[in-house]
């Protein structure tokens, strides 16, 4: 056997509930493909409804004791996670290059990313705070407590399949919160691996359970329904985010959502157009431009466009494509054969309105689901792909002539997660800072998550903060209690 077979055959593929490892109460299955060829690497349990059930029951049976566990403990379990993966760090990589198809250098640094929530969240778990203090009138005493708000449902996305769980799974556990988490259906291998990983850490049973199913929306509604759930984590689109929030208002949850994006990357005149273009390429072709936080609209100045725009196409000419396992690959195959269609699509709709195609814009004849990396110039504002999340390595540009302009096209959006503004004014990137309706921004970076920092978006991109000293509180509640003057008895 080589070594993906033997990787592959250590990863489980039943579900992970209440501390147990078993099938589907059905015995039902799901294949889970490599988009780079089409074959189907493994064969796992595909949840029911009544899992779900079981798996909110061992959720919330947990809960009493372990939101009573001392934070060190829980912390130091974490530790223990982060220590677990870092020394795994190749086999984590591997599978996530065979189930979502990004180059192994790119999974690596998913790795040392998602390991880093468990790190900074051991470490936030012994810091949860309260407060005591006199009222102003002077006749009772205030105590602001912190409490762990529940069971959780965490769902994730596929495009970064250990990042988004350590994310969500690291603080709501740090807080004391027990946790239901569902991947997606095109990249679960990794959590299921990830689950095995903390259950060797010592993470307790019923703390994590694991759902991995092909009927999402039928696992989702009895879990949602459940009185006991307090808190609904999701990342994903905005479309299905939005219906969650609809179904989580039935219980009044807490919700944390990681939307879409639709990011502009700003290119001032007076920018380092060598930085411009190392950030450029990082922003849009990271995980194959299928990021939320991928640059979507390249906004540049007109007197610097046509050499931003020639030398960003030198470097796309360069981008080797091909499976994420072999050498010096620096995009791999897009997730499905949709996600082709969409980037094929968008392309011809802005090409038909006017833009210039300067490299790529074709898709790559199977197997595996291929795109060219591609560079689009003169793109007019109404092409689609100006307003739509492209989720594929297409850098599209557009440009502008005042600074008043670049900003009222970077917020032409409905979206608000990230931004990207190269410029070398000091003052120009404060105003940036204060006019850009982003909840994150890049001054002269291309990539700007990292696990200390509250990750999350402004406008539809959604609510509430990953990550930085705000991670933790979203899986908090606040108590006050109010004492009477202690002198006054
Ligand atoms: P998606 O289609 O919305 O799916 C996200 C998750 O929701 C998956 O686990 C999916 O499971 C599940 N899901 C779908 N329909 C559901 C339903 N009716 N009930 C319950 N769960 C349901 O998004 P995606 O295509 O996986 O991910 C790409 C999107 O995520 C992009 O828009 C991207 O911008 C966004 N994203 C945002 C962030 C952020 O932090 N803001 C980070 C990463 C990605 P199945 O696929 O198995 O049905």
């Amino acid at each position: 056997m080589n070594r993906e077979s033997i990787l592959l055959e250590s990863v489980p593929t039943d579900l992970f509930v209440g501390g147990r490892w078993r099938g589907a109460s059905d015995g039902g299955t799901l294949n889970v493909a490599d988009p780079a060829t089409g074959t189907t690497l493994s064969t796992i349990a595909s949840a029911t409804a009544d899992d779900a059930r079981a798996a909110m029951d061992a959720a919330a049976d947990a809960f009493p004791t372990w939101s009573r566990t001392p934070a060190r403990q829980r912390g130091e379990i974490l530790r223990r996670a982060f220590d677990l993966l870092t020394e795994r760090a190749d086999d984590f990589a591997l599978l996530m290059t065979l189930e979502m198809g990004k180059p192994l250098a790119e999974s690596r640094g998913e790795v040392k990313y998602g390991g880093e929530f468990l790190r900074w969240f051991s470490e936030e778990a012994a810091r949860i705070r309260g407060s005591y203090g006199a009222n102003p009138e002077g006749t009772g005493r205030t105590i602001v407590s912190q409490h762990a708000v529940g069971p959780c449902y965490l769902i994730t996305p596929w495009n970064f399949p250990l990042a988004m769980a350590t994310r969500k799974i690291a603080p709501a556990l740090a807080a004391g919160c027990t946790v239901v988490i569902k991947p997606a259906s095109l990249t679960p291998l990794t959590s299921l691996a990830f689950a095995a990983l903390l259950e060797e850490a010592g993470v307790p049973a019923g703390v994590v359970n694991v759902l991995t199913t092909a009927s999402s929306g039928e696992v989702s509604e009895p879990i949602l329904a459940d009185s006991r759930l307090r808190k609904l984590s999701f990342t994903g689109s905005t479309s299905v985010g939005s219906s969650l929030l609809e179904k989580a208002a039935g219980g009044v949850l807490r919700t944390s959502m990681e939307l879409g994006g639709n990011a502009p990357f700003v290119v001032f005149d007076d920018a380092s157009l060598d930085d411009a273009v190392d950030g450029a390429i990082a922003a849009k072709f990271r995980n194959i431009g299928q990021a939320c936080t991928a640059a979507n609209r390249f906004i540049v100045h007109s007197s610097v466009v046509e050499d931003f725009a020639a030398r960003v196409t030198a470097r796309v000419r360069e981008m080797k494509v091909g499976r994420g396992t072999e050498d010096g690959v620096s995009i791999g195959p897009l997730i499905d054969a949709n996600a082709v269609d969409k980037a094929a699509a968008l392309v011809a709709d802005a090409a038909k309105r006017g833009a210039t195609l300067l490299t790529g814009g074709s898709r790559i004849d199977g197997p595996g689901t291929f795109f060219e990396p591609t560079v689009l110039t003169e793109v007019p504002a109404d092409a689609e792909l100006m307003r739509e999340e492209i989720f594929g390595p297409v850098l599209a540009i557009t440009t502008f002539d005042t600074e008043d302009e670049a900003v009222a096209l970077a917020n032409r959006t409905e979206y608000g997660l990230v931004s990207y503004v190269y410029t070398d004014s000091l003052a120009r990137g404060q105003r940036m800072i204060e006019t850009l309706e982003t909840g994150m921004m890049g001054l002269n970076v291309g990539v700007v998550s990292n696990a200390s920092a509250p990750f999350g978006g402004w406008k539809m991109s959604g609510l509430g903060r990953e990550g930085g000293a705000e991670g933790i509180h979203e899986y908090l509640e606040t108590k006050y209690t109010m004492t009477a003057d202690p002198f006054s008895a």
